[in-house]
């Protein structure tokens, strides 16, 4: 064999990877299938390319997306270095120049010397030390090979839809009827796109009755909650919309009030032309999409650049198919690992960091080392025992979110302190755990 270990798709998780087997001394073969064959989501050759939403989640010590990310960092993520460097206004969030973060990924990770990027589609799992970070939309013979080492006859492989919002260019927008402002006065990042009631009736009975894409015969629908398409979201109530991706709550409007519902639209590139409908994943027609969303007063001659789209979305019932360390045990195999969301996580930086436990993982495995134990407190060892131990009966993908780490010992009412608080403890437990492992700490 050419490589020391190869892993299987140049996504967020096979980039993250890739890039730690190498900083580990190993030589990798990163095989990517685009630009020869496209996923329906990717647009471009770049590896870790975004499919969607160009926002990485809240980055602050008072959220649990900010202590994923505060140890990514410390463990010298590729992701999390090319996603600051690559930073746009989002108000908290850590939102990106989508083009720019996934190029400087690319650049950093093929600039590696052991590693060697290679384009084209892998079709079974090879024999060899192998990771499998193929993405939510695995398709053809790799997904025939996962179902096999994962067992696909009694729903233990699992599949559903996600969906992707329509991004418009911010000088379509009617400023006159929109206006600029994050929640609670927190800057000017966002504009926002107010309506009337009458405004909101008439816009909830369009898209409620709007003409969705047809799915495949073989495909049952199964959403993850945590991103619904703004119909069905609609679809459960009329006001459901005003308490989810319409809140108008703390985006008061020029006069001073709030409107009674809002759209909220965000930066999606660095030079701030074009603007995401935030929260509106859809899978309605295209036509449909229009002529739906042009009833928002603002958005009435808006030129859409992307539409909104709904894909199929695979992952394994976690805590039936892998082992604890990420290995299918229906392969029988010590040097086999799968990475990002298909191992049942959900979220860009949840997959990375799925991909940075696999490599860890491997590296151990290769040294004749004894695999490690990452600390439940951690986020990364949060999200571990979640796909260990979570119920597998309906197993859906997760985000890092505080109810998946051990509770604190002493009740702190107030979110944002007792976030913070699980933040400090993330921390000491992930500096201890490289102190006990220092092979481990390769992020200098
Ligand atoms: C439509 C859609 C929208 C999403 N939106 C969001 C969002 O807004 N925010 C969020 O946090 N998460 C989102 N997710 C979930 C998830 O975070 C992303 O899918 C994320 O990209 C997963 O990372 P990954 O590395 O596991 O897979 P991917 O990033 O998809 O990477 C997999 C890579 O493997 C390649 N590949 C596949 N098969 C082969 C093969 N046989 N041989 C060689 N290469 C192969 C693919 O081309 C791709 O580059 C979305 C998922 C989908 C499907």
């Amino acid at each position: 064999m050419r490589f020391d270990v190869e892993v299987i798709g140049g996504g967020l998780a096979g980039v993250e990877a890739a890039f730690r087997l190498a900083r580990m001394g190993f030589s990798v073969g990163l095989y990517e299938m685009r630009p020869e064959r496209r996923s329906p989501a990717h647009r471009t050759h770049l590896l870790g390319e975004l499919v969607c939403s160009n926002s990485l989640g809240a980055d602050q010590e008072t959220s649990p997306a900010g202590i994923l990310k505060a140890e990514l960092r410390r463990l010298g993520s590729p992701v999390m270095a090319s996603a600051d460097r690559n930073r746009v206004p989002a108000g908290r969030a850590l939102a990106v120049d989508r083009e720019g973060f996934a190029r400087d990924l690319t650049d950093m990770v093929s600039s590696l010397p052991n590693v060697t990027v290679v384009r084209r589609e892998v079709t079974s799992i090879p024999t060899g030390p192998c990771i499998l970070a193929t993405g939510p939309l695995t398709e053809g013979e790799m997904a025939e090979a996962l179902r096999a080492v994962a067992g696909g006859e009694d729903g233990r492989f699992l599949y559903f839809y996600d969906a992707a919002s329509p991004i418009v260019t911010i000088d379509s927008v009617d400023m006159s009827r929109a206006y600029r402002g994050s929640r609670y006065g927190q800057g000017e990042d966002y504009v926002n796109c107010p309506l009337t009631r009458e405004e909101y009736l008439a816009f909830w009975e369009a898209l409620v009755s709007a003409r969705q894409a047809p799915r495949h015969q073989f495909e049952e629908p199964r959403f993850f909650e945590g991103c619904l398409p703004v119909e069905e979201i609609a679809r459960r109530g009329v006001d459901t919309l005003r308490f989810g991706p319409m809140r108008p709550v703390g985006l008061p409007g020029p006069d001073g009030r709030e409107p009674y519902a809002v759209v909220q639209l965000r930066q999606d590139d660095r030079e701030g032309r074009l603007y995401n409908l935030v929260g509106f994943q859809t899978n309605l027609l295209w036509g449909e999409q229009e002529r739906v969303f042009r009833m928002i007063p603002a958005l009435r001659d808006a030129e859409f650049v992307r539409k909104g789209v709904m894909h199929r979305n695979l992952y394994v019932c976690a805590p039936k198919v892998l082992d604890g360390y990420l290995r299918p045990l229906g392969a029988h195999r010590r040097d086999l690992f799968l990475a990002g969301q298909i191992t049942g996580v959900e979220g860009y930086l949840e997959s990375a960091a799925m991909g940075l436990c696999a490599a860890m993982f491997m590296g151990c495995v290769l040294k004749g080392l004894e695999l490690p134990h990452l600390p439940p407190e951690t986020a990364l060892g949060s999200l571990l025992r979640h796909l260990r131990e979570a119920r597998p009966e309906g197993f859906q993908p997760m985000n890092v979110n505080l109810g998946i780490f051990p509770p604190l010992e002493e009740r702190i009412r107030d979110r944002r302190e007792r976030c913070a608080r699980y933040f400090r403890r993330a921390l000491e437990a992930l500096e201890a755990f490289l102190r006990e492992n220092p092979h481990l700490d390769t992020a200098g």
